[in-house]
């Protein structure tokens, strides 16, 4: 296969040319005709059951859409799995995989903190009927019971940038299959599935769009879970629109452009703000000693950070408020930077003891020439 550059831009578009086009079609039918009624009811069967339509009738967009399966190859292709399913959003990804394992008759989870805090909360109120174990990765082993259905771990983990090795966590999970959330990494990064993960879970609305004008959700996995995830979205509809396909299959094709310039600066600014006499401490995967993993599991550190500040609270507020090019607003992984307050929002659901410093601004780099940021930084700094 060539290289992952090369599949990012061509991924899902080998048949245009015998289409006779140049960029992918937008298939927006809801609804399909049927040839008749005995083949429609086939095809109705094999697609509410996981499987492709295999020349079939699409039937019915909750079942199949072209625009959104194209994606879903040209992700798979890039994670290095046999498939991927995509869901409305990145919380409708998760909850299919957590149907998956109540409907599996086992609903115990084991998680690694930190975790997104919208992860955090669904897995602490136990609403769709799972239970959670919290370990920390040494412990993984000794949490996971006969009714564990997952293992789920973040890498680098929202806010505070822990690196969590993947092949660890899946030897110490044993048969039980492990989610690696690659939101942060995204596959120009890091491929969890050649670490043994069995579910690669995106927030497909930070990087793969990467331009904070669509949402959407994926899991790229082997083809057993792909069935499994397909007939749940089929069944509970968090589908993903073939409009918003469209633009995440077209984020694909600059996303390893984009993530490497958006890294290029992040690294930059964690080494200015590391220098300031008002910061606490800078969290970034290339400055702590996670350092071993980055080569062996993740290329390189990323483009998100974040750091608390000496005056805790009133200072971190005041800086989010204060700053002019940079915008105060959650989400993450754009083509601009964007900073926030996880303990205020993001991580606002997380309980009390999980919960990030009341200090700490997270900060998403994005492709603006790393000195305005610094000036931008500096601006709001001085003014603490
Ligand atoms: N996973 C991570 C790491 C996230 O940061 C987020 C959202 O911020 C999610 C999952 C949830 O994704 P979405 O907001 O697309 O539902």
């Amino acid at each position: 296969m060539t290289q992952l550059d090369t599949r990012s831009v061509h991924a899902g578009r080998d048949d245009l040319t015998a289409l006779g086009v140049h960029v992918p079609p937008i298939d927006l039918s809801t609804t399909y005709p049927l040839p008749d009624v005995g083949t429609g009811g086939t095809s109705y069967d094999e697609l509410t059951q996981g499987h492709g339509p295999d020349g079939g009738s699409l039937v019915y967009q909750r079942l199949w859409n072209p625009t959104v399966a194209r994606f879903e190859g040209a992700l798979a292709e890039l994670e290095h799995t046999d498939g991927a399913v995509a869901f409305g959003s990145g919380m409708a990804a998760l909850t299919a995989c957590l149907l998956a394992a109540v409907a599996a008759g086992r609903p115990h989870v084991v998680a690694v903190r930190p975790l997104y805090g919208g992860t955090d909360h669904l897995l602490s109120t136990g609403l769709l009927g799972t239970t959670v174990t919290w370990a920390e990765v040494t412990e993984v082993a000794s949490a996971v019971r006969a009714d564990t259905g997952l293992v789920i771990v973040e890498t680098p983990a929202n806010p505070t940038l822990e690196l969590v090795d993947i092949a660890a966590v899946v030897a110490a999970a044993g048969d039980v299959p492990v989610l690696v959330d690659n939101t942060f990494a995204t596959p120009v990064l890091q491929q969890p599935a050649r670490h043994g993960a069995s579910l690669v879970l995106h927030s497909a609305t930070k990087y793969l769009g990467g331009h904070g004008d669509v949402m959407g959700g994926v899991v790229a996995a082997g083809v057993e879970w792909v069935g499994r995830l397909r007939q749940i979205r089929a069944v509970t509809g968090g589908l993903l629109h073939p409009l918003a396909a469209y633009e995440l299959h077209r984020g694909l094709q600059t996303l390893p452009v984009r993530v490497r310039a958006q890294q290029a600066t992040a690294i930059k600014v964690a080494d200015w703000l590391s220098a300031q006499a008002a910061i606490e401490q800078v969290y970034y995967p290339g400055l702590t000693d996670s350092q071993a993993l980055i080569g062996r599991q993740q290329s390189g550190p990323g483009a998100i950070l974040a750091f608390t500040l000496t005056g805790g609270y009133e200072a971190a507020a005041h800086v989010a408020g204060a700053l002019k090019l940079i915008t105060h607003a959650v989400s993450l992984g754009g083509v601009d930077t964007l900073i926030q307050h996880p303990a205020a929002l993001t991580h606002r659901l997380v309980t009390p003891e999980a919960k990030p410093s009341e200090g700490l601004l997270r900060l998403s780099l994005g492709l603006e020439d790393p000195e305005d940021l610094t000036t931008d930084l500096s601006q709001a700094l001085t003014q603490l």
